[in-house]
């Protein structure tokens, strides 16, 4: 007989929204800053664009490498002396896409942390429309400000979570050789 967490295997196909959140948690996987982890993945028409996550500009010394953000500061967003050296998820998903010449117009972005206002003015100017993301992060007039964009019409946000039986599911799928665990008769 099978396992109950191969039932739930069989069972818990992933939303698109939860396929492309899924992908963005992973995307954050490959963050090289010691702040926060953040991922972001690019979409149009159920097509992958880019992905991102955050960390230095690329060629520069990653904050992992070297053990810290600045001297003597664990992270990028843990002083209002130094600037960050990060660059955000987003912009990083934005500047692949430019990089490669893929047009993000009309597309969506995925992110685990709600964009900063940085982040949310550069989605606007790239044509991004909507933007699901995992936590939220802005409070006060930063929120006040991100609101007044999505009243003007310019974009769409959204807070979405991966349901708890799918994400069991992609436990299962990452603890183990993915495509053996269909071993056992489907009931
Ligand atoms: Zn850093
Ligand atoms: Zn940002």
């Amino acid at each position: 007989m099978p396992e109950l967490t191969d039932q739930i295997a069989f069972q818990q196909r992933p939303t698109w929204d939860e396929y492309f959140m899924l992908l963005t948690k992973l995307a954050a996987m490959r963050s090289t800053c010691l702040a926060f982890p953040v991922g972001a993945v690019i979409v149009k028409d159920k097509q992958v664009l880019a992905t991102g996550y955050n960390g230095s500009p690329s060629g520069s010394v990653h904050c992992t490498t070297q053990g810290y953000c600045y001297p003597n500061l664990i992270s990028c967003d843990a002083s209002k002396e130094f600037p960050s050296r990060a660059v955000h998820a987003e912009a990083n998903a934005i500047a692949q896409a430019a990089k490669h010449g893929i047009s993000t117009d009309g597309a969506s972005i995925y992110v685990t942390l709600e964009p900063c206002i940085s982040c949310l003015k550069l989605v606007v100017s790239a044509g991004i429309r909507e933007v699901y993301y995992e936590t939220t992060f802005n409070k006060g007039n930063n929120a006040a400000l991100c609101q007044s964009f999505v009243d003007e019409g310019l974009v769409k946000l959204k807070q979405i979570q991966v349901s708890a039986s799918v994400l069991q599911r992609a436990n299962l799928f990452l603890n183990s050789p993915t495509s053996e665990l269909r071993l056992f008769p489907q009931n």
